[in-house]
């Protein structure tokens, strides 16, 4: 079990193949995740899970993980910032060496400085963040679908089934 360096509040650990290609980023945590400690553990793990196969794509062939690593802290926590800054580093060496990395909700293009995400979502996208050589798909967030709005996370598992391909397969 881990904690964040900053507040010491339990974290949810990146968790699938190490090496895997393709790493999806959530952008934080619910309550689920929080409880377990495991990404994509709760409801919208299990609408990811389900649009996935329904792309033929496999969530446990991929790497996974939260960008924000425990329960948002409140604007005028005064760790906020440092927390923040923490995880978005945590996030940026976990894509480091990645091929295709799938970039779900709001929270992530903030962190990012992306435009909104939907506006984005489904496309390819560049940030001066990102580590060189990985392709972003922007998504937004699968927790989204679980009260029934399946239509953009569907648009962005198709992007990414098409850049796998064409990348990995
Ligand atoms: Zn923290």
């Amino acid at each position: 079990m881990n904690n964040c360096p900053i507040c010491h509040k339990r974290i949810v650990t990146p968790t699938g193949p190490a090496n895997a290609k393709v790493l999806v980023i959530g952008d934080k945590p619910d309550f689920e995740e929080i409880q377990t400690g495991i990404p994509f553990s709760g409801k919208t793990g299990t609408v990811l899970k389900t649009e996935m196969g329904r792309a033929g794509l496999q969530l446990q062939m991929m790497r996974q993980m939260t960008l924000w690593q425990h329960a948002v802290p409140g604007k005028k926590d005064p760790n906020r910032a440092n927390c923040r800054d923490t995880h978005m580093q945590a996030t940026i060496k976990e894509m480091t060496g990645r091929e295709i990395v799938l970039l779900c909700g709001a929270e992530s293009s903030a962190m990012f400085e992306l435009p909104p995400i939907s506006s984005i979502s489904s496309l390819i996208v560049e940030s001066d963040y990102f580590p060189p050589g990985v392709i972003v798909i922007a998504s937004s967030s699968p927790g989204m679908a679980v009260s029934a709005r399946h239509g953009e996370l569907r648009l962005a598992l198709a992007r990414l089934k098409e850049v796998y391909e064409e990348v990995v397969a």
